[in-house]
């Protein structure tokens, strides 16, 4: 029932514009109002904040529909989750009533601040700084790849508290976008997820209340680290929609185009491809939905200690097949595949994405490596 329901709503306000928001790297307000309108912008948020109370399943079933459409869209839910699910695990009572209810009433979007110029893969070796002065903390330091900055109202800033203690000195705060001393670079031009905007966040002296850490001092790090764990299944399940789209679209097309005296389906050549993408897109399904039960459970307080192997291996499986899929379906279009009059280029353009972020594949098989069950 879910899925009829988002697959409703994204054909019908999502999808229309999806193509207009990748040409004109524009935000996608259409989607924002229209998630916000049927309460699917953040659907995690727990219902003692006034949210839906989506499970990890249910949220990976959203997030699917819409990146079947438009994957800029998709990434509203997506990163909405990402952003604030450091206060739904760590954050005291009262700072999860103060932000998560203006979430979940589609007032605020919450952006994830980990990732710095000089520190992408080694997110430890971030360098923006949190100092104490008293009853606060004064940030310093630039932020580099932040989805949705400038759209987004919050945003979880991880910061070192202590220098000495590289990964086990970071801790996590919620900075809001009106803080005095908070602003924004120019949109990224990239290759694809072009209706997501992609800035830079400079933080120069920014005082924050100290009762804005995340948990407690230090404890940052692990926050970041353990967040990824459920969200990298949330771009599994973005990449899982983005191939499964362009496996929708490439099935209509070669039913349509003719060659040689009948339709380009009828060949055997074809019906393979078809097969192969089906199948690969049915396994990454599969992973990704059983990596969304266990994050489930683990939320819910469970033991699971297969966790974060889960949610790398899906996230490095879907995504790969998402690259892949998506680039047999603009051969299956043909020259018009390779064109912007047709979907498929720009699902190809926006599959690439999620074999790099939350993660490079590099680093989820590294961390799958340490983590086998
Ligand atoms: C569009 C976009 C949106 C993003 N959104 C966010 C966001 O909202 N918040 C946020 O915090 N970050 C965000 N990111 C950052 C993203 O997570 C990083 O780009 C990613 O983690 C890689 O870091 P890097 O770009 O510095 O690459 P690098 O770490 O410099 O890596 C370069 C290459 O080296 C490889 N490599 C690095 N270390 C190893 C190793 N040990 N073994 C093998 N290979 C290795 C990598 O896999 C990669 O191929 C976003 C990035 C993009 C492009």
């Amino acid at each position: 029932m879910l899925r009829d329901t988002v697959r409703s709503l994204a054909e019908a306000k999502i999808e229309p514009f999806a193509a207009a928001v990748d040409e004109e790297a524009r935000f996608p307000q259409e989607a924002l109002d229209a998630l916000v309108a049927s309460d699917l912008h953040a659907v995690h948020v727990p219902e003692a904040y006034g949210g839906a109370g989506a499970d990890a399943l249910a949220t990976v079933i959203v997030i699917e529909e819409i990146a079947r459409v438009c994957a800029s869209s998709s990434l509203i839910p997506a990163v909405n989750k990402l952003g604030s699910l450091p206060l739904v695990l760590s954050a005291s009572e009262e700072l999860k009533a103060k932000y998560l209810t203006p979430l979940a009433r589609g007032e605020a979007m919450f952006s994830y601040c980990l990732s710095e110029p000089e520190a992408g893969s080694d997110a430890a070796g971030m360098k923006t700084r949190a100092v104490r002065d008293g009853d606060s903390y004064v940030l310093n330091g630039v932020k580099r790849w932040i989805t949705n900055a400038g759209v987004s109202e919050y945003y979880t800033v991880m910061a070192v508290t202590d220098p000495e203690k590289r990964s086990k000195g970071i801790s996590a705060f919620v900075v809001e976008k009106s803080d005095e001393g908070v602003s924004f670079g120019a949109p990224e031009k990239k290759l694809g997820i072009k209706g997501s905007p992609t800035r830079e966040v400079y933080l120069d002296n920014v005082r924050v209340p100290a009762d804005r850490m995340i948990g407690a001092e230090g404890t940052g790090f692990a926050t970041a680290m353990k967040t990824l764990d459920h969200t990298r299944i949330t771009i599994a399940a973005q990449a899982l929609g983005i191939a499964q789209g362009a496996l929708d679209y490439a099935k209509g097309y070669v039913r349509e185009r003719k060659q040689f005296g009948k339709p380009v389906a009828d060949f055997q050549g074809v019906q393979f491809m078809l097969a192969d993408m089906a199948m690969k897109i049915e396994a990454a399904r599969q992973l990704t939905y059983a990596a969304a039960a266990k994050s489930e459970r683990v939320a819910a307080g469970g033991a699971d200690a297969d966790l974060t192997f889960q949610g790398a291996a899906a996230k490095c499986f879907a995504s790969d097949v998402a690259m892949e899929a998506t680039t047999d379906a603009v051969q299956l279009l043909g020259g018009y595949g390779y064109t912007r009059d047709y979907p498929v280029e720009r699902m190809m353009r926006d599959a690439k994405i999620t074999q790099i972020y939350e993660g490079t594949n590099q680093v989820q098989r590294i961390v799958m490596a340490r983590n086998l069950p």
